[in-house]
């Protein structure tokens, strides 16, 4: 968000680190804040500091983005890793209590799935997939299409960069 001031004029931004006026520009963000590494946010306003050379972003509509990464990682191609179940059980605003209640396992064999300690079986990533877009908020609308593609996803659990547009909020895998 960029700060104003009373009136509504923008005031400079200060670099979130040291604190120095930092200058506007565009440029591709990993946006780490969504608790994944891979998903790129494509030429969005980031005010950058010419002394530590940090960025901060100006992410634009979270929550939609955090939609349309859910809807992503519904419908990717491979199966899902560690991180992936765990934004997604987050995206459901679910405990692993409770998520491991719905899906039919043990919150032991949920919490090692999430930090990649144990294997993913394919009956359960469908599941995963199934419960997220059944029960994902915006979701619904493409629960169909998602479940379509259940035969086309690789066995293979493998971490797919996806780079997400956020003007039309569109994504591609890398
Ligand atoms: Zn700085």
């Amino acid at each position: 968000m960029t700060a104003r001031d009373k009136k509504g004029e923008k005031v400079p931004h200060h670099c979130s680190q040291c604190g120095r006026d930092a200058t506007k520009k565009r440029g591709n963000y990993w946006f780490r804040e969504s608790g994944l590494n891979n998903v790129l946010l494509k030429d969005i306003e980031l005010f950058q500091c010419e002394y530590c050379r940090c960025e901060d972003p100006v992410i634009p509509r979270m929550n939609e983005l955090m939609r349309v990464i859910a809807m992503a990682l519904a419908e990717k191609p491979y199966a899902l890793v560690g991180e992936e179940v765990r934004f997604l059980r987050k995206y459901l605003g679910m405990s692993q209590d409770t998520f491991s209640s719905v899906l039919g396992c043990d919150k032991t064999v949920l919490s090692k799935w999430e930090r990649n300690q144990q294997t993913i079986g394919a009956k359960s990533d469908r599941l995963i997939r199934a419960v997220t877009v059944s029960l994902g908020t915006g979701l619904k609308p493409i629960a169909e299409q998602s479940v379509r593609k259940f035969s086309r996803i690789d066995r293979e659990a493998r971490s797919v960069p996806i780079e997400l547009n956020t003007e039309d909020l569109t994504y591609t895998y890398a």
